[in-house]
Order: C-alpha cells, then structure tokens, then sequence
C-alpha cells in the first residue's frame, strides 16, 4: 500500500530554519549546493535587523538547529562569503560583523554605529570619489572594504 501524502511528510522533522527563495538562488546561481547548515545560517542573518558577530550567529543557529555545531557555522559563514552572498563589515571593537543584503553582488554600507542598521550603498555612490581620489593621488584603490560609519537617519 503507498503511503499516504501525510505519512511521508511526518517521516522529517519539520525545519523552519530555510533560506528565502532568494537567496537559494543566489546560492545556486554561485554554484554553492543548498545544504541545512547553509540554509540555517542565511535564515539567522535574514531575519537579523543588523550585522551579526560570528558567534552571535552560532548562538542563533544552536537556537534554531541544534544540530549545527559552532565549526560547522564558521566554515560555513566563511563559504557563503568567499561565494559572495554574505557580506561583511567591520563592528565597534574590531568585530567581524556578517550580513545578507537585499543588494545582490558588489557594492558597500552606510554602517549605523549606534543602532548597528546597515543601509546599502550602491557602487555608483562611491565611484565618483574613488575615481577622484585615484586620480589626484595616482593610486589604485582596493576598495572592497569600503565602507562609512555613522548615525542613521533615526539614531542621529
Ligand atoms: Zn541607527
Ligand atoms: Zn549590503
Ligand atoms: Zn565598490
């Protein structure tokens, strides 16, 4: 006898900690496979309301998946940076602070250093000063790190 629709479903424990459809693309569209580690760190940081320390993020994920062990959230934190669909900035205290933007690929933050909200910031923001400044000093910026601190809009 086939088991029935509901049976099936019961056999797995339900897992609410699942990336958005978007961001399982974006993941596929890097050539990275939808795992459950990867799906509950990228659901830690989208529900997050600003960047979180690395192991603000194990924290979270022990919470939702206790399953996942805090290595498994470092290498895999470290995987979805290298694939570019975890962003990060630079916290008070020299902190490591990790993001998913709703921005896809390259571009920087205005970081709230009071609230800890990140806005994006768009690359045709802060090339017209980057090209300027090349120019005036004949250097060659490496500006993957660039990004401004200050208050946001609600906090200054
Ligand atoms: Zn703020
Ligand atoms: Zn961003
Ligand atoms: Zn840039």
């Amino acid at each position: 006898m086939a088991p029935s629709r509901k049976s099936q479903k019961s056999r797995y424990r339900y897992n609410p900690a699942m990336a958005s459809a978007a961001v399982r693309d974006r993941m596929l569209a890097a050539g990275q496979r939808i795992t459950r580690q990867r799906d509950a760190v990228a659901n830690v940081l989208e529900r997050a309301t600003r960047p979180l320390g690395a192991r603000e993020v194990c924290d979270a994920v022990a919470e939702s998946d206790p399953d996942v062990g805090r290595a498994t959230v470092f290498r895999t934190l470290h995987a979805l940076v290298e694939a570019g669909i975890v962003q990060r900035v630079s916290l008070a205290g020299g902190q490591t602070g990790y993001l998913i933007c709703k921005t896809d690929g390259h571009h920087h933050h205005l970081v709230c250093t009071h609230c800890g909200r990140t806005t994006d910031l768009p690359e045709t923001a802060v090339a017209p000063f980057l090209g300027r400044v090349e120019r005036s000093h004949g250097f060659v910026v490496d500006h993957t790190s660039f990004d401004v601190y200050g208050r946001c809009a609600t906090c200054r």
